[in-house]
């Protein structure tokens, strides 16, 4: 899982002009690269898609066995964990995959391994070994309209991940450009709705909007049976029927996340949200015992479906470290394991806050963001997080709704989800 994705992205494809010993050079690195993806997909296959946890895996050996550098040695897990993530998604989507091969002669940069010079029109770019960096001619077309003008030429759209390409003997950059989405207009009172994510509750809000993954689950274990029962009778058709088991499962579960994703942004909107905050996908499975490979899958495509639903309504979605917020209890701050009664149940052993655990987890979430924009250098002005009946700041702590003028009329078109609701404080009984 990608951290937030608050940016535009664009790619401008030129050709480049190499010198020959230039290209000797770059084919090197090309032939590097190839390998130290290799290394890294052959360790990793099958049990490790986290960039973070196969760069732990597999960097060592890259910078052993390979000549890459260390940018590079890092990309190289970073590449191998997206294309190991994507083969796990397709699986779990019914298809056919196996370990990837990297044969197409291309390597990846990014800013730290690759300088463009945009009024000179040309770029630097790291090598492998300790030979320096190449510099190179873009050769862009002769048309001063050229597409890739608009970003070359744009202060707003900054260099980001681009790949070198090698193909029919001449060398072609893909740069990636990219620029901050627009956001809602903040206030120094901007709020975020926190989320919890799990595995009977898929998604339970700060604001105690649930949303059940009871239906999901169910309908999970009718596709396992029936593929098992195919399996086991092995007719001659087995094969096409499981593929299109599959593939009923896959659009079932896409079209089950698409609606929470499009409720979760309503949701936000209904209570005036600036912003939809998650915790940190990455290493959500280890968190989550009862989690397996659907359900990290599941989460990670309901963070993209949020992300791409929320930036149509100018509002950001970000992630948290998710450090404490299932074991702290949201009405006193303390923190101790046992508090934790069970997947759903929480019972503060301080102040004996009794609530749904994903309930309490959401807002410590959204609570996580507000100490984390205090001390961030680029602020978005976001000072509370909403609950149902009001809304909760670090320093003046619960505000109800009637007391905020200028959230009263959204009173009237709240609730209409068909989640069920909770009350802020406890259960509703
Ligand atoms: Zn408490």
């Amino acid at each position: 899982m990608s951290s937030c994705e608050e940016y535009h992205r664009r790619t401008a494809v030129t050709r480049l002009a190499v010198s020959e010993p230039d290209a000797t050079v770059l084919r090197q690195t090309v032939s590097e690269w190839k390998e130290g993806c290799q290394i890294a997909v052959d360790m990793a296959w099958d049990h490790c898609q986290s960039k973070s946890d196969l760069q732990r895996l597999a960097y060592d050996t890259i910078r052993d066995q390979t000549e890459l550098g260390s940018q590079h040695a890092i990309l190289a897990c970073h590449q191998a964990a997206d294309n190991i993530a994507s083969c796990i998604a397709q699986r779990n989507a019914g298809q056919e995959v196996s370990k990837p091969n990297y044969t197409s002669p291309t390597v990846a940069y990014d800013s730290r391994t690759m300088t463009l010079y945009r009024d000179a029109e040309q770029v630097s770019l790291t090598t492998s070994g300790d030979r320096s960096r190449v510099r190179a001619d873009l050769v862009l077309p002769p048309d001063e309209d050229g597409y890739q003008d608009q970003y070359l030429d744009s202060d707003e759209w900054e260099l980001a991940e681009s790949t070198l390409h090698h193909r029919g003997g001449e060398w072609y950059l893909h740069i990636g450009f990219r620029k901050l989405k627009p956001e809602r207009q903040t206030t120094e009172n901007g709020t975020v709705l926190g989320v919890d994510l799990g595995v009977s509750q898929i998604a339970v809000t700060s604001t105690a909007g649930f949303y059940s993954a009871g239906k999901l689950n169910h309908e999970r274990r009718e596709f396992d049976r029936l593929r098992r029962s195919l399996q086991a009778h092995g007719s001659r058709n087995a094969h096409r029927t499981l593929e299109s088991v599959g593939e009923k499962e896959g659009e079932y579960v896409k079209h089950t996340l698409h609606r929470v994703a499009k409720e979760l942004v309503e949701e936000a909107l209904r209570y005036n949200c600036n912003g939809i905050v998650f915790e940190d996908l990455e290493g959500i499975r280890e968190r989550l015992p009862a989690a397996d490979w659907h359900s990290e899958w599941a989460f990670d495509r309901l963070f993209n479906y949020v992300e791409y639903k929320a930036s149509f309504e100018g509002l950001f979605v970000d992630t948290v470290n998710p450090k404490n917020t299932s074991i702290r209890c949201a009405e006193c701050g303390y923190i101790h394991e046992s508090s934790r009664q069970s997947r759903s149940e929480f019972e503060c052993g301080n102040c004996g806050n009794r609530n749904h655990a994903d309930y309490n987890a959401a807002k410590n979430i959204a609570e996580t963001y507000l100490w984390r924009e205090q001390q961030s250098s680029r602020r978005r002005g976001v000072s509370q997080y909403a609950l149902k009946s009001g809304t909760m700041r670090l320093n003046r702590g619960f505000i109800p709704y009637s007391e905020q003028s200028e959230v009263e009329s959204m009173d009237k078109s709240r609730s209409n989800s068909e989640s069920t609701r909770m009350s802020d404080h406890g259960r509703d009984s």
